[in-house]
């Protein structure tokens, strides 16, 4: 295997150019939920030209496709997002807050190295397969609409991935090690109040204000929190207020409800009592309520087996090394991040590692973390929430995180977006390509540890996974 290490090191990186413009092209492009059709196309016409056959518009979404290789059994599955967030426009390699479109999409959370180390991957693996070093077939999942949208949830429910027998994928982060926790189940719902229009001071007796009823709706939520596990989240945005004139009694008015627990049927019941509150509300004020649900995704079962064989890759590469012109600017970044959020990502790794870290891990002279996580197998819950978790309830499912950015680069920020495009991220997207590479490998070589991954499986779910989308619900835009 440590030949095989130094195999796939060498296949990625005589790839790495082409892997790393076609991660520029996507950060360059950033596109939110479902309307990923440039990025969708680059990546998927890449597969498509390097000889995989290329299925697209899969699981009723025009943004999702699968690209395969080989006929033989077993199937390894690779999942890759290539989706952006709205509002995190930002210059590349600047340590200044700079967008480069006002209210414009980034890639803050780094799904465009996410979607092209998969790509890394797969293209190297269909190289071993046809040189018969390796038996088995190899797919490449373009999952959409992984930020609020939970693609995978709607293509696990079109049966997707029935025809793999495990799935591999990964994220990027500021640190690296296996992603051994759960994560938590979520719902998101929209409650649209109907009222009647009026002047607000000439006839306010016959106006019935939608507003109010959202506000109301608000109130008795948030006294419901007192009374839900202290696991679950739920959280807000208005998104509609019935419009800016206060002389009008607002007739229409929408807010959007994103419902968080363990397990999705935590998840059901504050929902249920979500709705008792919503035509509460309705009936306080006169309103008519709607309730449209939006999309949901289940909690991540983490696979110990795979998770096994993920570790021995993350430690085999070892974490990238940076030139002078690289720590230079690491330098500079890590000048923008607060002690409260390097703490916040250590936290993250002693969660993970089940508090196994060194001092080691972190020391402040240096803007990278020094040490792969240590693998443990934990009961921790990932404070959010992945669309992964619904692969991971029908296949065995591991995923990891590389270090891409620098020491505490929290998700979501300009400052992930402004280190997207650099050979930062590059190097981190070139470990996680070798990574899934190797431990595909090693799975091929090694057929039966798909057989005790999906026993273990078994044994956390029994069988018992129900896709929580409703069955008429198509993905929205
Ligand atoms: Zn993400």
């Amino acid at each position: 295997m440590d030949n095989m290490i130094d195999v796939i090191g060498s296949l990625i990186d005589a790839k790495s150019k082409e892997i790393t413009e076609l991660s520029d092209r996507i950060w360059e492009t950033p596109e939110t939920r479902f309307q990923e059709y440039q990025s969708a196309k680059v990546l998927s016409d890449f597969l498509e030209d390097n000889g995989f056959s290329v299925e697209r518009g899969v699981g009723g979404i025009e943004t999702a496709f699968t690209a395969t290789f080989g006929q033989d059994k077993p199937v390894i599955g690779i999942l890759g997002e290539f989706d952006a967030l709205s509002g995190l426009s930002q210059k590349e390699a600047s340590d200044v807050r700079e967008a480069i479109e006002e209210n414009g999409n980034g890639h803050g959370c780094g799904h465009n190295l996410l979607g092209t180390a998969g790509i890394a991957a797969v293209v190297a693996i269909k190289k071993l397969i046809e040189e018969k070093k390796i038996t088995g077939s190899i797919k490449y999942f373009g999952c959409p609409g992984e930020e609020g949208g939970s693609g995978k949830t709607y293509m696990v429910r079109d049966g997707v991935f029935s025809d793999i027998d495990v799935a591999l994928t990964w994220h990027p982060n500021s640190y690296s090690g296996v992603f051994s926790f759960s994560s938590l189940a979520n719902y998101q719902v929209y409650f649209s109040f109907e009222g009647k229009a009026s002047h607000a001071a000439n006839s306010p007796h016959l106006g019935r204000s939608a507003l109010d009823a959202v506000e109301l709706m608000n109130v008795g939520v948030n006294y419901l929190r007192e009374h839900i596990i202290s696991e679950a989240k739920v959280h807000y945005a208005v998104t509609n207020t019935g419009g800016s004139s206060p002389n009008v009694v607002q007739s229409d008015a929408e807010v959007l409800y994103l419902i968080r627990a363990p397990h999705i049927k935590e998840v059901e019941d504050i929902y249920q009592r979500i709705i008792n509150i919503a035509e509460g509300a309705a009936l306080m004020t006169g309103t008519k309520v709607t309730v449209r649900f939006d999309k949901a995704c289940s909690n991540y079962i983490p696979n110990d087996t795979l998770n096994i064989v993920l570790q021995d890759k993350l430690e085999a590469f070892g974490l990238p090394n940076y030139d002078e012109k690289e720590l230079s600017y690491a330098y500079k970044m890590a000048s923008t991040i607060t002690t409260e959020e390097i703490d916040s990502a250590i936290l993250d790794a002693e969660k993970l590692s089940n508090y196994q870290i060194t001092e080691q891990f972190y020391t402040p002279d240096y803007p990278f973390f020094n040490e792969v996580i240590p693998y443990a197998k934990t009961r921790e819950v990932m404070q959010g929430s992945t669309d992964v978790g619904d692969v991971s309830w029908i296949v065995p499912t591991a995923q990891f995180f590389t270090t891409c950015f620098v020491a505490g680069t929290p998700l979501h920020t300009w400052q992930l977006v402004s280190q997207g495009k650099t050979s930062l991220a590059h190097k981190g997207l070139l470990y996680a390509g070798k990574v899934l590479a190797a431990s595909a490998v090693e799975i091929f070589e090694n057929p039966k540890l798909i057989e005790k991954a999906k026993e273990e499986l078994v044994k956390q779910t029994k069988n018992a996974y129900q896709n929580p989308l409703p069955k008429v619900l198509q993905p929205s835009i």
